[in-house]
């Protein structure tokens, strides 16, 4: 993995506060027992309405995925499957506590035309929303998913790391209400250091598919401050195994736009001189 991080946003807005640390989440979700009251709990804080109670024959899940309204959802990945020759049988339950990664260089940040969408004080990314004109630029941007556009207002919405409860000193609303603490909140740094020793704890005990995803940059796409300790590939639990942030393709196609505009205006300019009397 590289140290790098390759992306330099076009818009640049944020805010600084004295004294204000860069906050995140570390989730295990090898301590995760499915009971999704990280879910309610960010339903109850925000105001936001039911989903309904949905069968959708996917395990445990009825949400199914987040959304202007579920800005929390957790995954259940069953994993059951008979000894076969080289693979051991697997007997697992798999839950994923999943929300917005906040990340460093934030794809959604980086798309977002008005400024509606800014990296606060504690260095999380937060919507705007009577900023936010519904373009939907947000949207397409994000490559975990994560922003929804609400049917209701038009404007885009997402977890905001409970900023309210954050500037009062407060953790966010699914940390607090998590039984298990599977969900880690705090400063970054610190956040990482522990998240490490856990990775490590988990390797002595036995599992040494133990990792963190999102803690670091990567040559694509930049770290997260809300990352997570896994034991799969990303892709089992719905993640891209290697993120990548649209901005370095769209790199290339100004590059070539303006490229294609100087050529043209040199192409005027010769025609211009040929045609002089
Ligand atoms: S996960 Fe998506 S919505 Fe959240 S900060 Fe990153 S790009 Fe934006
Ligand atoms: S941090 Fe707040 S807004 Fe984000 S998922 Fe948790 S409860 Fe919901
Ligand atoms: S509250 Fe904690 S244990 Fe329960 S589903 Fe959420 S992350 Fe998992």
């Amino acid at each position: 993995m590289s140290d790098t991080v390759p992306h330099a946003a076009p818009t640049e807005i944020s805010i600084h506060r004295e004294g204000a640390q860069r906050m995140g989440f570390f989730t295990d979700t090898t301590v995760c027992i499915g009971c999704k009251a990280c879910e309610v709990a960010c339903k109850q804080w925000n105001q936001l309405p039911s989903d309904g109670f949905n069968w959708s024959g996917n395990s445990y899940d009825n949400t199914t995925e987040l959304s202007a309204t579920t800005w929390r959802h957790v995954k259940f990945i069953e994993q059951f499957s008979a000894e076969s020759p080289g693979e051991p049988a697997l007997n697992r339950w798999l839950m994923m506590s999943d929300h917005c990664k906040h990340c460093l260089a934030a794809p959604c940040h980086q798309a977002c035309p008005t400024g509606a969408i800014i990296q606060n004080e504690f260095e999380n990314v937060y919507i705007q929303a009577d900023i936010c004109n519904g373009c939907s630029c947000c949207i397409a941007a994000c490559p975990f998913g994560v922003i929804t556009r609400s049917d209701m207002g038009g404007h885009s919405h997402k977890c905001t790391l409970c900023y309210d409860r954050q500037r009062d000193g407060l953790e966010p609303a699914c940390a607090k209400a998590c039984p298990t603490q599977s969900i880690h909140f705090g400063p970054v740094e610190e956040l990482r250091e522990q998240a490490r020793k856990r990775v490590e704890q988990l390797h002595q005990r036995g599992v040494p598919q133990a990792y963190l995803y999102g803690d670091v940059p990567s040559e694509t796409y930049s770290e997260m401050h809300s990352f997570y300790l896994l034991v799969d590939r990303p892709s089992v639990y719905g993640l891209p195994d290697a993120p990548f942030n649209p901005w370095l393709h769209m790199m290339g196609d100004y590059v070539r736009s303006v490229a294609g505009g100087l050529v043209a205006v040199a192409v005027l300019l010769v025609v211009v001189f040929l045609l002089k009397p």
